[in-house]
């Protein structure tokens, strides 16, 4: 038996809280399945945004014309595309493994790391033990119950990363943020789409406004069914056939393509951490459960991340990182505060949204909304773009920022503005009312959708006066 000063499992945001410990001179195990660098680095947000960039600049040559700008795009070099995103995504991984081979205080296990009783794990052949436990175990790819697709080969994001040579075509099932990104970067390429979600519309999660918007430009260049049951999949001659029941189609329907991306959700990875073993309780789902300073049901074993199960963001991980580095090694506990969670979906077009929707904040308070579109600002009519807008949400009469969604160009960089303001004193609009704002940037957007407030649902006072606080 292997004894440390604190195990840390996933190399995803768990290596944010390495350096705390090493510093205290602990000695560290760092327990890791896959490839170092989690799933951001190694298949999720870093590779997927070199393509969709990618992706964004096809569309912005294609939609020029619209503002007088004929260009065409005269090839896409699917390989180049692929060796920029690898280029990045292994040197991330190469700087990290050296950095794990020369600091002599860390032992790396690239195992499944899995708990056999209280603060103790088998890592391959080892037993390794530690007072501190730090689970940044993340989630992975969840499989829904199709008839056949365990007879097909299809890809996961853990794959879909790997095909070789553009694909001639490509069925993806899931209509959420994954779907959503990987719908508008193949179909920029060239690649025929079609999207199958079962919910009735895609994202989901986000503004019915923002779900219609997606779907509508998705759709000018994949084929998209949402509300869809997918009836079952089988293999033909190396290629997949997808048997789906649409219900504005009347007859059940197959459609045939290269390649299959399951997309629909994520699950635990506590089937091969068990932590239970080790008394850390999880909900009936498998994510684990901690308290506001992030700590488990057992002492000093903290969990972080998407191994949570929400607000399944890199970000969010690094914030909760930051959490647990305080209060593993602080006297003062800090607790958690998730009240602005921003996200971005990097699709066409381009989505960000912080803290609750209309629908949320509308339970039980009084709330304004504005809403602006680009085109009503100069800077966004010079973009040409009809459909996009921004839709912010605030308390009456606080005026406090419960939300906010940005669809269209720039929208993760706007909606962070936001972001910011809810992270203020008092998390008012008022510093952006005061501000002078760069004119004519897409930033008046913003400024446009607060000089829209209107009660959403209570009467506005007759003769009352605001005072502005
Ligand atoms: C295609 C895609 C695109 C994404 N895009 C974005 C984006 O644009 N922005 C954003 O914020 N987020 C994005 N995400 C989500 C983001 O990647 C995750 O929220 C984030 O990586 C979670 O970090 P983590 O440290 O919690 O878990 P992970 O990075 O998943 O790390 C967990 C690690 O633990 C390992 N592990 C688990 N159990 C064990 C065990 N028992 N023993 C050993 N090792 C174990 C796993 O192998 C894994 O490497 C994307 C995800 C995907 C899939």
């Amino acid at each position: 038996m292997k004894e440390y000063g604190l195990i840390v499992v996933g190399t995803g945001a768990g290596m944010n809280v390495v350096d705390s410990a090493l510093e205290r001179g602990l000695k560290v195990a760092i327990v890791e399945e896959g490839p170092v660098g989690g799933t951001c680095l190694n298949r999720g947000c870093i590779p997927s945004k070199v393509l969709v960039h990618a992706a964004d600049v096809i569309r912005e040559a294609e939609e020029a014309a619209k503002i007088g700008v004929s260009l065409k795009v005269e090839s896409v070099d699917y390989k180049r595309i692929k060796e920029r995103m690898w280029d990045i995504v292994l040197t991330g991984r190469g700087e990290m493994e050296t950095s794990l081979k020369q600091i002599k205080d860390i032992d790396f296990y690239n195992v499944i790391g899995t708990f056999v009783s209280e603060y103790t794990m088998q890592v391959g052949n080892e037993t390794i033990k530690a007072p501190r436990i730090v689970l940044a175990s993340g989630a992975r790819a969840q499989i829904p119950p199709i008839p056949g697709l365990d007879k097909v080969k299809y890809h996961t994001y853990r794959t879909v990363f790997g095909i070789e040579e553009k694909p001639e075509s490509i069925v993806i099932l899931g209509g959420g943020y994954i779907g959503c990104e990987f719908a508008h970067f193949f179909s920029a390429i060239g690649t025929r789409v079609f999207v199958i979600g079962r919910n009735p519309v895609l994202l989901p999660h986000e503004e019915p406004e923002t779900s219609l918007v997606v779907k509508k430009r998705l759709s000018k260049h994949a084929e998209i069914h949402t509300g869809t049951n997918t009836v079952k999949v089988e293999g033909l001659e190396g290629r997949v056939a997808v048997t789906i029941n649409d219900p504005l189609e009347r007859a059940e329907r197959t459609i045939e393509a290269q390649h299959l991306l399951v997309a629909t959700g994520v699950r635990s990875n506590t089937d091969w951490l068990k932590p239970e073993k080790s008394g850390v309780k999880t909900d009936d789902k498998g994510w684990i459960t901690t308290d506001q300073y992030l700590e488990t049901s057992k002492p000093n074993i903290f969990a972080l991340g998407d191994a949570l199960g929400r607000n399944m963001y890199r970000h969010t991980a690094n914030y909760e990182a930051s959490v647990v580095r305080n209060n593993l090694f602080e006297e003062h506990k800090v607790t958690l505060d998730l009240h602005a969670v921003p996200h971005a979906v990097f699709t066409n077009p381009q989505v960000g949204q912080v803290g609750m929707t209309e629908e949320e904040a509308k339970q039980g308070r009084k709330v304004m909304v504005g809403v602006s579109r680009y085109f009503d600002s100069a800077m966004g009519y010079a973009y040409g773009d009809e459909d996009t807008f921004a839709k912010v949400i605030v308390e009456y009469p606080s005026r406090r920022i419960l939300g906010a969604t940005v669809v269209g160009p720039q929208a993760a960089t706007l909606v962070q503005q936001i972001v910011n303001l809810m992270y203020s004193e008092t998390g008012t609009y008022a510093p952006l009312a005061r501000a002078q704002i760069i004119h004519p940037a897409l930033s008046e957007v913003l400024v446009s959708a607060f000089g829209r407030l209107r009660p959403a649902n209570f009467e506005p006072e007759q003769h009352h006066h605001e005072h502005s606080r």
